[in-house]
């Protein structure tokens, strides 16, 4: 074992990573509390009497403990996070949203006493600005969506931050492979059924986690399950999928909130 020269300093570095680690694993402890008292959400059967010898399931992701359809994906990069040593006590966390994800981000930014800072466009609907304040978050508002992630960038850096980047690692903040994602949850929930693993499985994306999600664990449990992903008419993911080269969509965003980009989300997983 090696020690430090100076004793002094050296307690004293020691005593402050020891500080930061026990803040640390109870923050981690807080977030795996709160998942722990949580149920799952629902997997609905839907009638669809036009569609014979079709079973059809929606699955609910609005009934979590803040009605965000990102909650599961606010929890998982806020784990993320600590588990890389990226959130401090203290830190400020900033994030870029069109709200839902920032809704959630505020729940647990003030579970773990961190304030927190959504840039997102000025247009974001008022009930959204509502639950973020409601959290305890603060909204900071850019003119057009694109200009969100660079304001959220150099506010970050100003305020000594950190810039949780839902549409950089929401593809890898999951853990895909077995247990607490939706893809492991929807495959439990279906495995009473008829037909327990589906043929299909839709979903949107907005940053892509959530497709990531679906389609390695898919692939790593050998299913024989299509992925389909349903990308609202102004939004540039079907198009850079038939398209590489496009990486941008000119015009208005999306009418369906918090899926369909004007840019391809880096968390955007597209198999070659
Ligand atoms: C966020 C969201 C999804 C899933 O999007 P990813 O961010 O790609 O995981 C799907 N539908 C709606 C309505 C959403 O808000």
């Amino acid at each position: 074992m090696s020690h430090p020269v100076d004793r002094t300093s050296g307690t004293m570095r020691a005593a402050e990573a020891s500080g930061g680690r026990a803040w640390s694993a109870r923050a981690v402890q807080l977030v795996k509390s709160e998942q722990n008292r949580s149920a799952d959400t629902h997997l609905l059967t839907v009638e669809a009497p036009g569609l014979q010898g079709i079973s059809l399931y929606l699955k609910d992701e609005s009934s979590h403990p803040t009605g965000s359809l990102k909650h599961r994906l606010a929890r998982s990069l806020f784990l993320y996070a600590l588990s890389n040593n990226w959130l401090r006590e203290g830190m400020t966390v900033v994030e870029a949203s069109s709200g839902s994800t920032a809704v959630s981000e505020a729940y647990f930014a003030r579970m773990l006493d961190l304030p927190f800072v959504a840039v997102m466009p000025r247009c974001t609907a008022s009930e959204k600005i509502e639950k973020i304040a409601f959290y305890g978050g603060k909204c900071h508002f850019v003119d057009e969506a694109g200009l969100a992630y660079g304001e959220a960038i150099r506010l970050a850096r100003e305020l000594g931050g950190h810039y949780m980047d839902q549409f950089t690692y929401a593809e890898r903040v999951t853990d895909w492979r077995s247990n607490n994602n939706i893809a492991h949850s929807i495959f439990e929930q279906l495995a009473c059924e008829a037909a327990p693993v589906p043929h299909w499985i839709v979903c949107g994306a907005g940053t892509g986690g959530t497709s990531a999600t679906l389609g390695r664990y898919v692939r790593c449990h050998g299913y024989g399950t299509q992925l389909c992903i349903a990308d609202p008419e102004r939004s540039v993911f079907h198009r850079h999928w038939q398209d590489r080269r496009i990486q941008h969509y000119e015009g208005p965003p999306s009418l369906i909130e918090g899926i369909g980009r004007a840019r391809p989300a880096a968390s955007f997983m597209i198999a070659t």
